[in-house]
Order: C-alpha cells, then structure tokens, then sequence
C-alpha cells in the first residue's frame, strides 16, 4: 500500500533530500550519515539515548495545539502600566514587516551594503529617540527598559568625574528596573541608594529619575539635575516617549542619558517582550554607547550609505576591556516602533499623547468627583488612587469588567491609559471603583505648567511622507528591496545559524492570546504561557541535559550574565567568595569576557594552540596559578574554531579537579541536539541562543532569547524577578519571563522535529559543513579540522595567504559576494583574514552549489588578479560590490567587461539582486560621526 501520511516538517526544515543527502555524503566520502557523526563526533561525548522528547507533530497539529495553549491565556484590557502600555500595531506594518520574512529574517547590519533598508528603519528609530528625549545620540535598541538604566548606570560611572561609588535611583521607579539594577550594581561594587529626591540628591556617581514616575507622578526635575551637576555626578532619565510628545525632554532639564523602552510605539506586549529599549546622551558620550548604534557614511561613488559606527565589530565588547556584553539587540522591535513614527508623524503621535493623556484625566475627574482621592495631581497616563483597605476588591471588581488594574498596596490602585483607552474603558474601571456614573467633563491637563514641551520633533521628511496605507505599503517594500535575508538566498555565517524560521513557527507570535498579555497580568490569566514555558524549560534541559533551564535572559549576552552570576553565587555559597578568575580561551567570542567582567571576575585568557585547540599546557598553568581563586572556564563548544576538540572532558576534569566551575557557551548547540549534551559531558552551566538553534528568526539584530541552562547544584540560582518568590540572585531582565512573546517559535520547532528530526537536523549541518568544506577546501585552505579532516557544523576558511599574495582581502571576497548575491559569510571572526561558513541543515544541495560556485568564480577572479590578467587595483574584486547605476553609467572607466562586473555567472541573469551603494567608507563615517535622519541635500549629487 502506498505511505499516504504527509512526509514530517523536518523534511521540510531540512533542505537536502535523501538523494541529495547521498550526494553529499558521497563527497564528503562516507558512506552514511551515523558513519560521519562516528568519525565527526568524539566517541568521549556522545549522548547515550535519544531524546525524551514528544513524537514529532505534524505542522497542522502543532498549531492546533499552540491555539489550545493560547485559548488557556485570557486577553483582558491592561491598565497596569509599569512600563508595558497597550498599542496599536497598524496593521500595515504588522502584515508587511512584522510577518514578512523580508524583514524579520534579515541578519545583523555587519555587511552594511546589502543592509541599507534596515539601517535607515534603524536611523528612523534613531532620530525618533534623539528628537523625542533632546539628546544628539542615540542607538538602535537596547534589551529593555531595565537593563538599559544598567548600561546607563555604567556609563555614567565610567564617564563621570565623581569618585564615588554611589548610584541613587528615583523612589518612584519602576520595580523592575530597580531590581535589575540592584542585579548588574552588586557584583561591580556599586552602591544603590534610594532616594526621593525631594532635595538634592546624596553624593553619588550618577542619579536616575523616572520620568513620569512608576506611580503616574509627573514632576520637574531641573532642581534635582542641578545639584546633581553640580557634584559632579551624572543625571539618568527613565522616560516615556510618548509622554514625551507632550512634556519637556529629558536632554532639555538636565539628563545627560536618557533611556526607556519604545514598546508603545506599535509593539504588543508579549507578555514581557521582545520590546526594543532605547538610549541616548549628550554631545560627548556618544562614544560611550553601548549596543549599536547606526551612522552615515560615503559609498565609493561619493552618495551618502549607512551602516553600523564606532565599531570593526562592536566597540563595547572588546574583551576584559569590555563596558557591555550587549551583542543581539532588538532590531526588529526598533524598526516597527520607527515605522510606527514615520506612520503617524509627529502631529499623529501628539495626537495619540493627547488622547491617552485626555483619557488619564477625565478617568482621575471622575473619581475626584465620586469622592475618591487621586493621589497626584500631576500626570501623563497613571492615575493613582488611595482607596484604604479596598484595593484587592477593586482589583477584583475590575476584572470582573474585563480590565486589569494595578494594585501598588493595600490602600493604593494605579490605572494607567493607553492608546487604546476609550470612553467604554473609563467607565468600567468607574465602576470598578464604586464611581458608577461618573460624567467625563472638561477638566484641564493635568500636565505640569513648568515642563511644556516647545522643542520641535520629527521635522525630517520621512516622518511626514507616508501617512497614507499606500505610501506606507510603498515604502516598506522598497526598504525591504535593498536588504539581502535568508528569502533571496543563504546566509552562510559561521556561530550564527541562520536555519529555516517556518511559517507555522512564526503565525502563532501575532495571536492576541500570545501577543496581548501583560507581563504583569494575573497569573491565572497566562495559564497557558505558563505551560508553553514550562515545558519548553523541560524540553531544553533534556536537549541539553541540564536540570534546570530559566528562559528569562533576552539575548545570549544576558544568558552569559544569569551563568557567571549563578557561579559566584554558588561559591559565595560555599564560602569561596574569593573565587572570581574566569578563564576564557583567546579564540572566545567578546560577549564572554564582557559578561564576566560584569559579573565581577577577573578576565584570564588560555592560549589556543596551531589547531585552534585550547592549548592544555597553557590550561595547566594557568589553573595552577589561579587555583585558590579560580570560579571557572568559560569554553565554547565545539569551539569557534568550528572543530569538536577532543579534549573537552579532560578540560573540564581538570577545571573542576581545581574547585572551577565549566561554563560552556551554547552558541554552536546546533552541532550537538541529539547527538551530546553538555551537562553530561561535563559542563555545569550554559546559555543556548533560541535566535540560532531553535528558529527564532534574527530580525536583522535581535530579538533573541537566551535561556541559561544548569545542573542541579546550581539550580537555586538561576535569575529571579521582583514580583515572584524571592530567590538569592536578582532579575536579568525586566520581565519575569524575558521575551516570552516569541517563544511559540521555539516550542513549534521542537514540538515539529521530534527527537528524530532534531537530531537529522544536526547530522545534515555536519554534513553541510563537510561538503562545503570538502568543495571548497581545492580553492581554499580550511583553516582547522578534526578528527578524519572532518569539521563540525562550520568551517573557516583561510584567506590570509591568498592575501600576502595577490593583495585580495577578505573583504574584497565579502563585497565580491554580493554581485553574485550572497551574503557574506562571518569576516575575521574567530580568526582574522578568515572567513567562517556555517550553511545549516535547512540549505538544500541546489543552494549549496550556487555558494560553492560563487566562491570558486571568485577563487578564478583572485587568480587572474595574481596573474596580471587583472589590474591589481581595478578588478571586479576591489570594486566590488557593483550597482545597477555604476555598471550603467555613460563612463566605464575600469579595464573588466560591465558583464564581468554584473554578471560573472550566467544563473545571475535571472533573479539579479541589484545592490543599491557600492563599498561603503568606514573611516569616513567615523571622523563624521552623523547617527540620526540626515537632511535631504545629502542626497543631491
Ligand atoms: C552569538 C554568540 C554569542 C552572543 O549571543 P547574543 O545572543 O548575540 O547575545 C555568544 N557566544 C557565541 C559563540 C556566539 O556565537
């Protein structure tokens, strides 16, 4: 009988077929796939059993039981607050940029040429922060609001003059910004003081004011910033950005830093997040940003490109000298909520303000009238009001109406409006109160007469050209137009795992069941989220075989943190508080250094040897060295060398032999699921990135989620959060469960590929990585194999003699790329004049060759260049990448055929991508440092 089942969705998330697969194999020169894992994967490291995971559910099943799961969350309206306010996403952008593949697939800016619609989004998002909060610079996105006060508490330390080391924190912040502070303040020996800054502030390094206040309290705090200045310390505003269309900016009383979450501009809740926050400082400090931050450069044709500033790679993450650890971002979440600005422009943002903020008055209006009493008098969107002993009850009332309220204490409810507060709103939460019929009457703004908001804001003409659907449409498709993501072609870059991200996995993120619950909503109202994390918690620590998983840390960097900090704890546990040297392989990538410093350790590098192995005799020094005060390793596995060293147990052996911790660096899980876990083979502790293994998509920098995963003994020191049981680690992000909002993604990818099919997928990224290395390796050197000459799940490939000898730089073969539109794959990282290749299983063989292809016509360019059959400096190579314009223009001055240029393989005539700027300057861009929307004479010729 024939096999009328659908075939699995691994077949479909995989991408060669099992023709192609033999093929592959066949090259490679095995005769199946459990041969080349056997020869591949060190015997010493492999798991025993298979996963313990649910038989694989077809794509169809999985929604249906992801709708089960939503149906057990209850959407109510959210007047909470607390930093997470209900918006609209206009539908224009959640169709076309929120699920729309060209746009959330997209890898970080790193190659800024085929990145150019992204990085103007990200500038929109820019001038939108810059303009709203009065402050010259500012980035493109921090995690959230709370780890972003951090970053802002450590700049100002770094920056300011005062020698103390004392941080005061605004008595009316948000709760969750105050614990994660108190969480990144500990280990750096900084001093929180809380304060209610009614006078000047205690003398201290930096002060942050929250603006408006947690409990709706709008006030001025020129006074305060004064004093501050006056000693020398440096003024952190928390602020609103909506609020901000309406009230003086935070760079025009005093703040030198602002920071804040953009998640009101267009972005649901999600439960939590991916949210984007926000940062900027004054003229000076603009060197000091951590996260990225986006510039304006000159392509070589002399027309105004953009592309990410201050940074080879990223500025603040350069090793023990690091000031940040932030890597992923929250590009995605930054782009929507520029869009949103460029969508309503600045009368339309007034006017949503001055809605929300009517709404907030005539709500405080109507209890003032019914007798209750409204705390302040002085507020944007958060009424708070005094009702003794009755507040549960009129928490309860509310929910009984269908509205969520925010119960401060016993005697305090705080109700806070939002874009989508209407007269219907205001009543029910009336009646909540006892205030049943209340009348909306005229009553002034409750806005502080000495902070009116006179400065102009989004003058630039993007905010005021796209108003209509049409134009809107228009202008997203043609941002989208320039960018290469994973829809046009692979993204080969090596610790990245740019892998398939379904359509199922993606649909169920815009459910309002997923999307439209508050971090902060009763428990019982996210039933259902709770489950999904639990059992993706559970799924995790079976992959990995760990005890324990928390899904709290928003980015790999933060999983990194939750690690080193359940480390220290755990040994302040056991009275070795001296333990705090970190030992980190020079091959590591720069987020590990910086986490540990942030956790408070000192920074010991190994050494690698030849083979890009962490050198055991340099291991073995260095432990002796520091044995009484080592904490632990941090070791990346298999290394970014792209090779499973064979030493790993023996590492950690003798790590732990010396009273150290192992911390292994989840990045390149992908080639483990299924076939090792490293809380068997050693480790004790790992973050994974959700954003590489399991399919949440990269969204062109972020969102990401990075779960820390741990043994038993660690358990009891995973990150906690304000608002649950007290656990002796503080929060690492604002919301209790991170970026919950994309974790659907992740559940579908598990609950799809079964054990089965997660562990296929890893063998068909080890075979990718083989064949392409296998393909490549008669044109290229690979730069470093294991066992059998094999690599694991990625392969770097050595350029540098190609460089002595023919001049042609990585760089040259990266730009080159993109006329045979590839992405580049990742440049000089972990090796400089390399570049490392990571295919993944989801690229079929047909994508495979067409790379493979690309680079061995760029191998036959290289050599023409070596040969004098091309000029040494004006070759297609260092001219690359070529635009439609360059190759059309009147003039053609270069020695190579236009053909040559556009077209070197005839498949390119078909589905050409055109790239919109040649090679962009660098340098050029960072002595003119220009961060937000430029004018439009930039433009002209
Ligand atoms: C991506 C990566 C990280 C950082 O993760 P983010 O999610 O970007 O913060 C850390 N280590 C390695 C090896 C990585 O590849």
């Amino acid at each position: 009988m024939t096999d009328l089942s659908a075939p699995p969705f691994s077949s479909r998330h995989i991408g060669p077929s099992e023709p192609e697969q033999q093929r592959m194999l066949q090259a490679v020169g095995f005769e199946s796939v459990a041969d080349l894992v056997a020869v591949a994967v060190p015997e010493a490291i492999r798991a025993k059993d298979r996963l313990k995971l649910p038989a694989a559910a077809s794509e169809t099943e999985a929604i249906a039981e992801l709708r089960g799961l939503a149906d057990r969350n209850q959407v109510l309206t959210s007047m909470i607050g607390l930093g997470y306010h209900d918006t609209v996403t206009p539908a224009v952008i959640r169709r076309n940029l929120l699920e729309n593949p060209g746009w959330y697939t997209a890898y970080t800016p790193y190659q800024p040429e085929i990145s150019q619609g992204r990085l103007e989004a990200l500038l929109n998002f820019q001038t939108v922060v810059s303009d709203l909060t009065g402050l010259p610079v500012a980035g493109a996105s921090l995690l959230d609001e709370a780890t972003a006060a951090a970053e802002a508490m450590t700049l100002a330390r770094r920056a300011g003059k005062s020698k103390s080391d004392v941080f005061v924190v605004d008595a009316d912040t948000l709760p969750q910004t105050k614990a994660v502070l108190a969480t990144r303040a500990e280990p750096l020996g900084i001093t929180l003081v809380e304060d209610p800054l009614d006078g000047a502030p205690p003398e201290c390094f930096g002060v942050l004011v929250q603006y408006p206040g947690a409990s709706g309290r709008l006030r001025d705090f020129r006074a305060v910033a004064a004093a501050a200045h006056e000693a020398g310390a440096l003024v952190v505003a928390a602020a609103d950005l909506l609020a901000l269309t309406l009230v003086a900016a935070p760079g025009e009383f005093g703040a030198d830093i602002a920071v804040g979450s953009s998640q009101r501009f267009g972005v649901s809740f999600g439960f939590g997040g991916p949210h984007a926050a926000y940062m900027s400082v004054r003229e000076g400090l603009q060197r000091q940003l951590p996260g990225r931050l986006v510039g304006v450069s000159v392509d070589a044709d002399g027309g105004p490109a953009y592309r990410l500033a201050l940074q080879t790679r990223e500025q603040h993450i350069r090793r023990e000298k690091a000031t940040s650890n932030i890597c992923t971002a929250q590009v995605l979440l930054a782009v929507i909520a520029g869009m949103y600005a460029v969508y309503h422009g600045p009368d339309g943002l007034r006017r949503i303000a001055h809605r929300v903020h009517r709404h907030a008055v005539a709500l405080a209006g109507g209890l003032r009238r019914a007798g209750l009493e409204v705390v302040h008098g002085e507020f944007f969107d958060t009424v708070l009001v005094r009702v003794p002993g009755r507040a549960a009850a009129v928490l309860a009332a509310a929910a009984e109406r269908g509205v969520n309220l925010w119960q401060v204490d016993d005697d305090h409810v705080s109700v806070a409006c939002d874009e989508k507060t209407g007269a219907a709103e205001v009543a029910k939460v009336w009646a909540a109160f006892g205030a049943e019929g209340s009348e909306v009457t005229l009553d002034a703004d409750a806005l502080p007469a000495s902070l009116p908001r006179e400065s102009a804001y989004l003058t630039h003409p993007v905010f005021h050209a796209h108003h209509s659907e049409t134009a809107m449409l228009r202008y997203l498709r043609r941002l989208q137009d320039k960018d290469i993501a994973l829809d046009r072609s692979m993204i080969p870059l090596g610790s990245c795992t740019m892998k398939l991200n379904a359509s199922t996995e993606m649909e169920p993120i815009t459910w309002p069941e997923f999307a439209a619950i508050h971090p902060y909503a009763p428990a019982e109202q996210a039933a259902g989220y709770r489950e999904l994390i639990g059992t993706l918690e559970d799924w995790l620590a079976e992959v990995t075989g760990y005890d324990t998983v928390s899904i709290q840390p928003n980015a790999g960097s933060q999983g990194e943190f939750a690690g080193l900090l359940a480390i220290r704890a755990y040994h302040r546990a056991n009275g070795e508080s001296g333990r705090d040297v970190c030992l980190i392989p020079s091959s590591a990538h720069g987020t590990n250094a910086a986490s540990a410093v942030m956790a408070g350790m000192r920074v010991v590098v190994v050494a690698c040897d030849s083979d890009g192995n962490v050198d055991l005799a340099d291991l073995d020094a260095k432990i002796e060295k520091h044995r009484d005060t080592l904490a632990a390793i941090m070791v990346t596995y298999p290394s970014t060398h792209g090779v499973y060293e064979e030493t790993i147990t023996e590492v950690c052996a003798k790590v732990h032999e010396a009273g150290g911790q192992v911390y292994v660096d989840g990045a390149n899980l992908n080639a483990l699921v299924g076939l090792a876990k490293p809380g068997e083979f050693g480790a004790d502790v790992s973050h994974l990135n959700l954003h590489k293994t399991f399919c949440i998509p990269h969204g062109g920098g972020g969102p990401g989620v990075g779960p820390v995963a741990v043994r038993g003994h660690l358990a009891g020191y995973l990150p906690g959060h304000p608002l649950h049981d007290g656990t002796p680690v503080g929060p690492v992000s604002a919301a209790p469960y991170g970026s919950a909002g994309i974790l659907p993604i992740s559940w579908a990818y598990i609950r799809m590929m079964g054990s089965e099919g997660l562990t296929a997928a890893t063998e068909q990224a080890i075979l990718s990585a083989n064949y392409l290395a296998r393909r490549l390796a008669p044109h290229y050197p690979v730069l470093y194999t294991g066992r059998g000459g094999l690599v694991a799940h990625e392969c770097i490939i050595d350029l540098r003699q190609i460089t002595k000898e023919t001049g042609v730089t990585v760089d040259d073969v990266a730009k080159r790329l993109i006329d045979y539109g590839f992405h580049a794959p990742t440049m000089s990282f972990p090796v400089a004049g390399t570049l490392m290749i990571e295919p993944t299983e989801s690229e079929d063989l047909g994508e495979l060759d067409r790379f493979v292809e690309a680079m061995i016509a760029i191998r036959g360019e290289i050599s023409r260049v070596a040969s004098g059959d091309y000029d040494k400096t004006d070759n297609p190579l260092r001219n690359a990448p070529h635009t439609a314009e360059s190759v059309t223009a009147d003039e053609w001055p270069h020695p190579y055929a236009r053909s040559e240029a556009a077209y070197p393989l005839p498949s390119l005539r078909e589905g050409k991508y055109w790239v919109p700027v040649r090679r962009i300057d660098q340098a050029y861009g960072d002595r003119n440092l220009v961060c937000s929307c430029p004018p439009l004479e930039a433009y002209e010729d």
